[in-house]
């Protein structure tokens, strides 16, 4: 709450006082729910593509401004329909979810991790240059297998990376982090391939 607000409520009856408090309370909750149901993919909790798009606009200003090093990563879930089929899409959404919650868990606060579309999810993350990047996708490679429900389901994920440069557009910039993974997909799957 601002402080000359709460100046003005201390001159005031306690219980107006606590009335005009809790209206407050109740207000920020909605907007914080407003926002998330703006921002967030509803099966994952991560963040909804729209809003990594924004994201994504403002990060590479400030790229192409030299002003950061900047990565993207995208992962998607190998033989996702077979999951599917095995197991029911019950199942398989639970392990949507296990996945988001492993990438979420191994993610700075400042990266934005965002479902792309049904069972890929995309990365955005500042300050970060390419070999960084490839030394996080190890981490997060590691953090999926040694996870119990994800191993138990034999749940693999390829990924490709690459980082911004001067002369990209967006375009040019989304195109070859999709043919990084391509080409993981290609060579074999469980891996991540990263594009200069
Ligand atoms: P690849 O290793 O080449 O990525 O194989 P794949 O089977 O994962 O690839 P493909 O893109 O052909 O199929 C993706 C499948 O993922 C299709 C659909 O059955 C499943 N899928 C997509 N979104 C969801 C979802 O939200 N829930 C569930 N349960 N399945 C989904
Ligand atoms: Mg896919
Ligand atoms: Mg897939």
């Amino acid at each position: 709450m601002k402080r000359g607000i709460t100046d003005k409520l201390h001159a005031l009856d306690p219980k107006v006082k606590k009335k005009i408090e809790n209206m407050f309370e109740s207000m920020h909750e909605s907007i914080s729910m407003l926002y998330d149901i703006a921002t967030r993919d509803e099966k994952t909790g991560l963040y909804n593509n729209k809003f990594f798009e924004n994201i994504l606009s403002m990060e590479i200003e400030k790229a192409k401004r030299g002003k950061q090093k900047l990565s993207i990563m995208i992962i998607d879930i190998d033989f996702f329909k077979k999951v599917n089929d095995k197991y029911g899409h019950i199942k398989a959404d639970d392990l949507l979810l296990q996945l988001a919650k492993v990438v979420q868990k191994q993610i700075r606060k400042s990266d934005i991790a965002a479902r792309f579309g049904g069972e890929e999810f995309i990365l955005l993350l500042p300050e970060t240059s390419l070999s960084k990047a490839t030394k996080f996708s190890t981490r997060l490679r590691n953090a999926i297998h040694s996870n119990k429900i994800l191993k138990k389901h034999k749940v693999t994920v390829s990924g490709g990376i690459t980082q911004f440069k001067n002369k990209d557009t967006r375009k040019i910039f989304k195109t070859r982090v999709d043919k990084a993974l391509y080409k993981a997909k290609q060579t074999g799957r469980d891996k991540f391939v990263s594009l200069k």
